[in-house]
């Protein structure tokens, strides 16, 4: 896969600074206020930096955490893990694998039949309705 490099500045201005600040600075949208936490319609999630395919609406399930929650990526390709141990946690990054946006997270307490749980900002999701 060929990897999509910018500067900061370019995606700076891409982005604008609120998406900047979560995709490319792994910031954490508020719970609840995503626009996409709510979304039950078809269609596929892709990376708002690059637009590759990520997750889709078959995957997502309501976990109640406050952000839009897949138990599974669109391929295992998609996303890159990373370890992250910020905040005093220990936790595992979700990133895009094409442009390494910071998506999100990934737990273990995610529902069948994979058991996990990508914990994802809608900031970093762009939804392309089937
Ligand atoms: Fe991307």
């Amino acid at each position: 896969m060929k990897k999509i490099t910018k500067t900061n500045e370019q995606w700076l201005q891409q982005l604008g600074a609120e998406v900047y600040g979560i995709a490319r600075e792994k910031g954490t949208e508020a719970a609840f206020s995503g626009a996409l936490y709510e979304n039950k319609q078809s269609g596929v999630y892709a990376c708002t930096c690059c637009g590759q395919p990520l997750f889709e609406s078959q995957s997502k399930y309501d976990s109640g955490s406050g952000w839009p929650s897949f138990f599974s990526p669109l391929h295992a390709e998609a996303v890159d893990e990373s370890a992250d141990g910020s905040h005093h946690m220990q936790r595992t990054e979700v990133l895009c694998s094409r442009c390494d946006a910071h998506l999100g997270h990934v737990f273990a307490d995610g529902p069948a039949p994979t058991g996990l749980r990508y914990c994802i900002n809608s900031a970093s999701l762009k939804f392309n309705k089937e």
